[in-house]
């Protein structure tokens, strides 16, 4: 199998953590450990969904960003945003505005991502007819993509070979300013991005090549610099740009069910990592069927819950159904008037992406016979482990922590339950099962220390 980089964009700063376990025990690819007091990340298992980080007591766990001021190296800045940008903001504010201060902060032009999903409303339908995987799944969230790649391979045929709204966007936006007679050299389009995992996706990218899109800058970030400028009254300037309206379909898109509304047949669309993992693992055990489309987002309420997003997401959801409402009466107007259809032959030709591959078939070696006897080694280990889950080996469970011990990257004495089975039966002296604890929760860890989240004493005790 081809081996692919996998670009990550979360980082562990490894002095502010505590290890805690948090991010541990809410990783949905089990794909962090904790030792000597520190979290680290298996490169090879994370998705980039951003639970860690949402877990994280002490903001230890960062998302890594292009510098702002890259945006300068070109001379036309283009901001590709995402709809849910224009929600975080109360909806005294109008979209006009959001993309006017966008141009204050230095971008040349700006374009609200959605515009390309109208592109897709007509193209996923004929997909769906010529495709001969069913249920044809969503491509639109790349830690989707991710989750299927590592943990659901056999399902990754069923991964839409169309692209998502966004790339479609910087298609477009690429070939209408080419078209206009601007070098390709000169033009630098940046997304404006709700989440790490497109963050991920876009530097290292999965049955594409993402050559249009030459940076990202997080959403939060972008936020802070908005309404600030907002609130400095920097609207209405003279460069308020003449944006072209989004149609409601549109507007809706990357909230819950704005996809698979536009699919043929029967459709699902589900929300939230942990749900879809849930999901995945009944459609490949084949107890789901006769579904022809699954959208499927990482975030609960899809891209509205976006890690980088600020504000609220019901309240984001909210905002956007209300400007969706404000415009349906010009819904077919609308969707007409968007400027993607007037490359539609152009987008036609570069809007597939190739086949989306697992990274391994298998989960514990990439020959089968040594996967199949690692397994077993795995499985007899947890006839051992007490099976409680506790994570106090540094591992999120008791099965982890035997296929971390069979690929010789823990020892079985981890396990405190061992530790005390091992001392009971004189296998394990008192001082090497304290060593072992301080090995995997950091030195002193279980030393009096009043520093600790919730901990307090007065007393001299
Ligand atoms: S980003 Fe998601 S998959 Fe990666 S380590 Fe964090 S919780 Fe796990
Ligand atoms: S959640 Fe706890 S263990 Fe994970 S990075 Fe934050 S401090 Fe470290």
């Amino acid at each position: 199998m081809e081996a692919q980089i996998f670009h990550h964009a979360l980082k562990i700063n490894q002095e502010t953590c505590y290890g805690c376990t948090h991010c541990m025990n809410v990783c949905p690819t089990e794909a962090i450990r904790v030792k000597e007091g520190k979290a680290f990340i298996y490169e090879h298992k994370c998705i980039d969904c951003g639970m860690c980080l949402k877990a994280c007591p002490v903001d230890a766990i960062q998302i890594e960003q292009d510098d702002f001021n890259s945006i300068f190296n070109y001379k036309h800045r283009v901001a590709l945003y995402p709809s849910v940008l224009t929600g975080q903001f109360p909806s005294k504010y109008y979209a006009s505005q959001i993309a006017s201060v966008l141009l204050d902060l230095g971008f040349t032009h700006a374009f609200e991502v959605e515009h390309g999903s109208d592109f897709l409303k007509n193209e996923i339908p004929k997909y769906q007819l010529e495709s001969d995987y069913k249920p044809v799944i969503s491509s639109f969230c790349p830690a989707i993509i991710r989750l299927i790649q590592v943990r659901f391979p056999s399902l990754a045929p069923n991964v839409m070979q169309l692209k998502p709204p966004v790339d479609i966007a910087a298609e477009f936006y690429r070939k209408l300013l080419n078209d206009k007679g601007l070098k390709d050299e000169d033009i630098g389009i940046f997304y404006i991005t709700p989440c790490a995992a497109k963050i991920a996706a876009i530097k290292s990218p999965v049955g594409e090549s993402y050559a249009t899109i030459n940076g990202v800058i997080n959403m939060d970030f972008i936020y802070n610099r908005i309404f600030r400028a907002l609130k400095q009254g920097m609207t209405g300037t003279s460069k308020l740009p003449d944006q072209p309206t989004l149609s409601p379909d549109a507007i809706k898109w990357s909230l819950t069910n704005g996809e698979a509304v536009h699919s043929k047949g029967r459709s699902i669309a589900i929300d939230g990592v942990h749900n879809a993992m849930d999901f995945l693992e009944q459609l490949e055990d084949e107890e789901i069927s006769n579904i022809d489309f699954i959208e499927i987002r990482a975030c609960d309420e899809s891209c509205a819950g976006g890690i980088l997003n600020t504000n609220n997401r019901f309240l984001t959801v909210e905002r956007l159904k209300i400007r969706a409402d404000r415009y349906a009466s010009d819904s077919e107007k609308a969707s007409k008037s968007n400027p993607v259809f007037e490359k539609e032959e152009y987008l036609k030709e570069n809007s597939r992406i190739g086949a989306v591959k697992p990274r391994s078939m298998l989960k514990m070696d990439e020959d089968m016979a040594r996967a199949l006897l690692k397994m077993e080694k795995t499985r007899k280990l947890m006839c051992f482990l007490p099976g409680i889950d506790c994570g106090a080996c540094g591992a999120p469970n008791c099965q982890a922590l035997a296929e971390d011990i069979v690929q010789h990257k823990a020892a079985l004495s981890d396990c405190v339950f061992m530790q005390a089975h091992m001392q009971t039966h004189g296998k394990m002296s008192k001082d090497r099962a304290y060593k072992q604890i301080e090995r995997i929760l950091g030195e002193k860890r279980l030393e009096k220390n009043c520093k600790k989240r919730g901990a307090k004493d007065d007393s001299n005790f």
